[in-house]
């Protein structure tokens, strides 16, 4: 949902001077009966420098094309989709069967590093904020639940620390999904842990170096631990 949103958002309101999008395929709708195409003679025509072509309007192409669009006002910024409609993986849509009607997710059921999509709402506005527009990302606690086949689940996701109100009651589902995971599993919850921390430090090492590609030599020593013990245990095994 709220990836749907921010979709939206850097759709409608096309910051700065805005970019253009037509579906590639089949090119003879793109002109008048494609919904997606906000193309006009007056676009091309106001813009005198380059054309640049973004190929795909999933939310990368999207934030690229609001970036491009911000920091090279005169440029023609044009998007070419070939479904009939933005987001790419993200998204959703229902089917009903005599059982009920049901939620599936195309790919992202998750909203990660939100800072990430902040900070396009920021550089494309010169300085406005995402919550400007009125995109508010608000934390889930817990994060999602994992539901079994007998209709037993287990909540997982929790902050590793909680400073609200709703800290009890943090605490307490934490602590009912921890004795489920030890009464399904010898240790479950100690082992859950292990995984988290081992996932933490690829995380912390592989977003800044290999992602954000700024060397944070720091986060490496956890990350080799992690990995090396990741590879005992399968040498073991
Ligand atoms: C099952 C699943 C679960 C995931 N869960 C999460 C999650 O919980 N949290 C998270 O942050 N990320 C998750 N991801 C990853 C996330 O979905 C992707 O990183 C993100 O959607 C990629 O965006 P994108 O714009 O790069 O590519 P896409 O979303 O794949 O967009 C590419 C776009 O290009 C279009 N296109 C392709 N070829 C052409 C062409 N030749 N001409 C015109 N258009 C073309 C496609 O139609 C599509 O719209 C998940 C992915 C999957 C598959």
């Amino acid at each position: 949902m709220l990836f749907h949103t921010l979709l939206l958002l850097i759709w409608t309101t096309r910051f700065a001077s805005g970019f253009s999008s037509t579906k590639s395929a089949p090119p003879t709708t793109a002109a008048s009966s494609d919904t997606t195409d906000t193309t006009t003679s007056n676009d091309h025509h106001n813009k005198h420098g380059k054309t640049i072509v973004i190929v795909g309007g999933g939310v990368g192409g999207l934030a690229v094309a609001a970036r491009l669009a911000s920091k090279f006002p005169s440029h023609n910024i044009q998007m070419v989709e070939k479904n009939d409609r933005i987001g790419g993986r993200c998204g959703s849509f229902t089917t009903t069967s005599t059982e009920g009607t049901f939620r599936h997710e195309r790919g992202p059921s998750l909203l990660l590093l939100p800072q990430v999509y902040r900070d396009v709402f920021t550089y494309c506005s010169h300085g406005k904020t995402a919550e400007d527009y009125g995109l508010v990302m608000e934390q889930c606690i817990p994060a999602y639940q994992v539901v079994f086949d007998d209709g037993d689940c287990i909540d997982l996701g929790f902050p590793k620390t909680t400073t609200t109100a709703t800290t009890t009651t943090s605490q307490e589902a934490e602590s009912r999904s921890r004795d489920k995971m030890n009464a399904y599993e010898e240790h479950g919850a100690e082992k859950w842990d292990a995984y988290l921390k081992t996932t933490s430090a690829y995380l912390d090492c592989g977003l800044p170096n290999f992602i954000e590609e700024k060397l944070d030599l720091p986060s490496f020593p956890a990350f080799l631990i992690e990995s090396l013990q990741d590879f005992a245990k399968v040498c073991t095994k």
